[in-house]
């Protein structure tokens, strides 16, 4: 799949890593896609860089000599909104969990696929530069159609009948395509819910809405749960939910 020129947003890219031969690569990768990257292999000159280029998006390792990547989130947080993507070892779910909750827009699990992670920051950018014009008010992602203002979902271009908590949920996830959210902030968001550990409110209700996508928890293709970190609704990315042109 080779998406057509405007639709690759070329971006100044910082990427945090101190890992040189992960870096060289993923700079390498990033570049020749078009976008503009530079780097930091450290928290501090990560955090100096990310406030003094402001870049559009900061692809951030979470395991940093010098200082926890989520502790830099926290100070990258409580100073800017830079959209960020967090880089992080395949067993480290709690990590995920944290980064996300701190401010984190998506992450990659390594090793990660250069053509992956850069799916992941087109879909985080898009979302940014969405949020800074009009919100989408009809998100399609494969055979789903979802009207967010009109409180109307289809399936195939039959329509599908939701609660109102499962629309919500359903279109809390849609204003996000292609980006994991956690548990813990769909209790919060779509519930106003304060997190009180293991809750099975969410689980509940994503397993209804599954059913009535036509989908199992064990065959998932639009809605995705990501084991340990929360659920996400497929993005414009799965190429997977669609035929090759
Ligand atoms: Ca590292």
């Amino acid at each position: 799949m080779t998406p057509s020129e405007e639709e690759r947003p070329v971006a100044q890219l910082l990427v945090v890593e101190d890992d040189e031969r992960i870096r060289t690569s993923v700079v390498r990768a990033l570049r020749e896609r078009g976008h503009v990257v530079r780097t930091a292999a450290t928290a501090m000159e990560g955090l100096r860089t990310a406030v003094e280029d402001r870049p559009d998006l900061v692809v951030l390792d979470l395991g940093l000599p010098d200082m926890d990547g989520g502790e830099l989130l926290r100070m990258l947080r409580a100073v800017s909104t830079v959209p960020v993507v967090v880089a992080t070892a395949r067993d480290d779910d709690d990590a995920v969990v944290a980064a996300l909750d701190a401010g984190a827009d998506d992450y990659v699990l390594k090793p990660f696929r250069a053509d992956h992670l850069e799916a992941r920051i087109r879909a985080v950018l898009r979302r940014a530069r969405g949020d800074a014009d009009t919100a989408p008010t009809v998100v399609t992602v494969g055979p789903l159609t979802i009207d967010l203002p009109g409180r109307r979902v289809t399936l195939a271009g039959r329509p599908v009948e939701l609660t109102p908590k499962e629309f919500d949920l359903l279109a809390y996830l849609a204003a996000r395509p292609g980006t994991v959210v956690s548990k813990r902030e769909l209790l919060a968001e779509v519930w106003q819910l304060p997190y009180g550990g293991p809750d099975k409110t969410v689980d509940v209700h994503l397993s209804w809405l599954r059913r009535k996508l036509g989908e199992s928890g064990g065959a998932p293709r639009l809605l995705q749960t990501v084991r340990g970190v929360g659920v996400r609704l497929a993005g414009p990315e799965d190429d997977d939910l669609e035929p090759e042109p």
